[in-house]
């Protein structure tokens, strides 16, 4: 059954987010056939259009208002509720972002219809579009179908393999302006933390150190190994407490969840709660020099060592390829 899809695609710092791709690959297999529309929101958005287009977008939409230059539930929320009458689309992608998971339940609640979120994989069986998705903190997955007649999913980054980029693809990229009003929360200054390198949430490749890398200095031979590898440094929460790293690198049940390609885990004992963030990375390495560490019940590969060595090592290995 074709089924019209509108993704909303998402913009940071005036550049697409890869879950904005990914979401365009859910949709065309939710689509079956139909449209897929991809809503852009903010503020001078439109130039962006062009590429979505290339990743699969039949169309595009650009939500234009001052106030949605930056993000609050109430202002999204509301842009988002009207772009989906306007376009009344059979089914709708998000990406489980930290804007998804906010904007998604309330939408999902003015729309009146089901969400299903988070979901890791899609498949069409048996006449049925099937979606998977974690339960537990990761532990165990569950299959679902949408029993009502409009689809409302967000998709975990990382998951979903974008469409090859095609620039030779043609679409409309038109403007809607929407009006915004009564704002419960204004944001008024946006202050960043300088972080280097690549997101952590969307790194192709995550090096992360537990309280094993015994101190901030420790984190310099992850860094050296990340930028070799063109990855990101994430952290277990024990070497957050202890203080070597910023918490925005936690990675776990109560930080970021990371599904990279390649996730090598360096000094990090292997608790449940960190667990809940990585152990549905591809293919997971752990380095632990004790060989009992639970850390290793989900690896892949399994290095017993010193990090100090064998990281140096592996850095200069990988530096000659
Ligand atoms: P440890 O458990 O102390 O492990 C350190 C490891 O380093 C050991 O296995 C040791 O053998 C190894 N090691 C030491 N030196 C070396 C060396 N030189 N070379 C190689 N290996 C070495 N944790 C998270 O990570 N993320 C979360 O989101 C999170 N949320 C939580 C939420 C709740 C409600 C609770 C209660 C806990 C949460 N935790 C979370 C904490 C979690 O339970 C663990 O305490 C934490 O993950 C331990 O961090 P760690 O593995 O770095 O430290």
């Amino acid at each position: 059954m074709a089924r019209k899809v509108l993704v909303v695609g998402e913009v940071r710092d005036g550049v697409l987010r890869n879950v904005s791709f990914e979401a365009i690959a859910a949709a065309k297999t939710i689509s079956e056939g139909g449209e897929v529309v991809v809503a852009i929101l903010g503020e001078n958005v439109q130039t962006l259009g062009e590429e979505l287009i290339h990743y699969g977008a039949d169309r595009v939409v650009a939500v234009e208002n001052e106030k949605l230059a930056t993000y609050t539930t109430d202002g999204y929320s509301q842009a988002l509720l009207t772009v989906t009458q306007e376009e009344n689309p059979e089914a709708l992608v998000i990406g489980h972002t930290a804007l998804g998971k906010d904007v998604s339940p309330k939408l999902a609640a003015k729309l009146d219809k089901g969400l299903i979120s988070d979901v890791t994989a899609l498949e069409v069986a048996g006449g049925n579009l099937v979606f998977t998705r974690p339960i537990y903190s990761g532990k165990a997955f569950e299959k679902k179908i949408m029993t009502d007649d409009f689809i409302f999913i967000t998709i975990r980054p990382n998951n979903i393999t974008p469409l090859e980029k095609d620039v030779n693809r043609t679409g409309d990229v038109t403007s809607l302006s929407v009006d915004v009003k009564d704002l419960r929360t204004v944001v008024k200054e946006v202050l960043r933390k300088a972080t280097q390198g690549v997101d952590l949430s969307e790194a192709k490749v995550v090096i992360a150190g537990g309280r094993g890398v015994k101190s901030t200095e420790g984190f310099k031979p992850l860094q050296e190994l990340a930028d070799v590898l063109g990855g990101a440094v994430g952290a277990s929460r024990g070497a957050c407490d202890a203080d070597y790293c910023d918490y925005s690198l936690q990675i776990g049940q109560t930080g970021k969840v990371v599904t990279p390609d390649l996730y090598i885990a360096c000094g990090i004992s292997g608790a449940i709660q960190h667990l809940a963030g990585m152990s549905n990375s591809k293919v997971i390495v752990a380095i632990n020099k004790d060989p009992e560490a639970n850390i290793f019940k989900v690896a892949d590969y399994g290095i017993v060592g010193d990090l100090f060595e064998v990281v140096p090592l592996l850095t200069e290995e990988l530096k000659k390829l």
